[in-house]
């Protein structure tokens, strides 16, 4: 392997990762990098974790983002974790092409992890080069800062550097690595790996090192390991939720892919819903559905039941008392995420969350359905007819008797306007336009991956010249496809 340098950039980086759980980290260290660039730099993340970005896109700054320059803080690991994978149970993936450089304590005095994707080989890479494309790296950097300014729980981008390594995919394709920010990487996998090694004490420093970093109020509860569940039950309801109320489509819920702490992780083959249909499916590999939009709710259960599983021995020497613990939180899970759909689909009508509401969302989404209404654009139109404007929304329905019966029974509601505006975004990073900008990317141009950053930072603040970005796909996009592990 090649010599990493060690800099003086003289950032705090800890450990807690690895020095409380050694047995799920592997001390690695990252490939070398022909010609490092600066592709994209997340000046405001840098800032939240106290990082000077003039530092970060010096010498020593791009070599931290791309692995290849260790501060003396840091002492970069592979992690392990299993998975289920579309139901199939893998008891050893881990960090494959992935690193964790150490933990930052950011302004507001957590801790959030640096981890690298595409860092190079490593003991978990399996069949995999542990390398990854400028393409798919800039796509999640788009997507999930685009994920962060709708509000909704996820991993973050710090930057992306191309490497000048080519990687080999259907094509030769230039290499890149993405700087990733998450509160932690623990995943339900990680839980499933612990467990898997039938060392009980391991699954419990897990579990304890989980609260610590997530749930810290379960520590204080009289039962801290039932407590831990409700809490990861009760957060990854309000994700998927937030999912569901922007026509989100991850595309790929392994229990590898869901975090412990509620946030969105692995931009692989998501993409935003743009007609509404439940049966939404855009990777290659899922033929059978399992990871469709509106089977989302019910793959994120199965995934916390599987996680339930893991800590079944610490919440009770009664395996019928353990298991019976385990139901309540699943049921936590669908409360948890009836409550927060109920009152974030209300909010799209510009309604407080009641019964009327609760009626008029449900109608409102089959009368999308039937008539193959874009889900961004139909709902930001409901702000213009809150305000007396119906045309531009009676012209994306078939249906119109069915639209203007349901609009004349909506009114009469009182939609507040201020609130449809700022619960329906005019801006989504819309696949037809990550495609163009990803394209133009690869073959060296980063105007338009900046320019749609820019425009999806702002999802809510629509803005004159800006309507493509507002627009669906063109009919002649076909029907859009996305692929894993790129
Ligand atoms: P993902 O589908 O990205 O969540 O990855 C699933 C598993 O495959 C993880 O263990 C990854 O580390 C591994 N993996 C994905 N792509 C590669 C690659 N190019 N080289 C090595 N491992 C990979
Ligand atoms: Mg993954």
């Amino acid at each position: 392997m090649d010599e990493v340098t060690t800099t003086p950039l003289a950032i705090p980086f800890t450990q807690q990762f690895a020095a409380d759980l050694p047995e799920l980290a592997l001390p690695w260290q990252a490939a070398e990098t022909p010609d490092p660039q600066l592709l994209l730099l997340n000046d405001a993340l840098a800032a939240e974790l106290d990082l000077d970005p003039e530092a970060l896109r010096g010498l020593d700054g791009v070599g931290l983002l791309a692995g290849t320059t260790v501060p003396p803080s840091a002492s970069p690991v592979a992690q392990a974790y299993s998975g289920h994978q579309f139901g199939g149970y893998s008891p050893r993936l881990g960090d494959g092409r992935a690193l964790l450089i150490g933990e930052l304590t950011d302004r507001d005095g957590q801790l959030r992890d640096l981890h690298l994707k595409g860092s190079g080989p490593t003991p978990f890479s399996r069949g995999g080069d542990g390398f990854a494309a400028v393409g798919p790296m800039l796509r999640e950097h788009v997507i999930s800062e685009a994920m962060h300014a709708l509000g909704i729980p996820t991993t973050r981008a710090l930057g992306v550097v191309a490497t000048g390594r080519p990687v080999r995919r259907e094509t030769v394709l230039p290499g890149a690595v993405l700087a990733r920010v998450a509160s932690s990487h623990l995943r339900v996998g990680t839980f499933q790996y612990a467990a898997s090694t039938g060392d009980l004490e391991l699954v419990r420093r897990l579990a304890d090192h989980a609260i610590e970093r997530h749930h810290p109020e379960a520590a204080s509860s009289e039962h801290p390991y039932r407590a831990l569940l409700d809490a990861v039950a009760a957060a990854q309801a309000e994700l998927v939720a937030r999912w569901m109320l922007v026509g989100f489509v991850h595309g790929v819920m392994n229990t590898d892919n869901m975090t412990i702490s509620g946030e969105t992780i692995d931009y692989g083959p998501c993409a935003f819903m743009e007609t509404y249909d439940p049966a939404t499916v855009y990777s290659s590999i899922d033929t059978g559905g399992r990871y469709a939009y509106g089977n989302q709710p019910l793959v994120a259960q199965w995934n916390l039941a599987r996680f339930a599983e893991t800590l079944l021995p610490l919440l009770d020497d009664d395996s019928d008392r353990a298991v019976s613990m385990a139901e309540e939180s699943l049921g936590v899970f669908r409360t948890t995420y009836s409550d927060t759909y109920a009152a974030g689909l209300a909010a799209k009508l510009g309604l407080p969350a009641d019964d009327a509401a609760h009626a008029l969302g449900e109608e409102l989404l089959t009368l999308l359905h039937a008539s193959h209404v874009d889900w961004t654009t139909g709902f930001r139109a409901l702000g213009a007819a809150a305000r007396g404007d119906a045309e531009p929304l009676r012209g994306l329905f078939l249906d119109l008797p069915g639209i203007d019966d349901w609009l004349s029974r909506w009114r009469a509601l009182d939609p507040d306007p201020a609130l449809l505006d700022r619960t329906n975004p005019v801006y989504v990073p819309r696949n037809h336009l990550v495609e163009e900008a990803l394209d133009a990317a690869t073959a060296g141009d980063l105007d338009p991956v900046q320019r749609l950053l820019e425009v999806v930072l702002h999802p809510f603040d629509e803005r004159p010249g800006l309507e493509r970005y507002a627009t669906p796909a063109p009919q002649d996009f076909g029907r859009y496809i996305t692929y894993c592990g790129t």
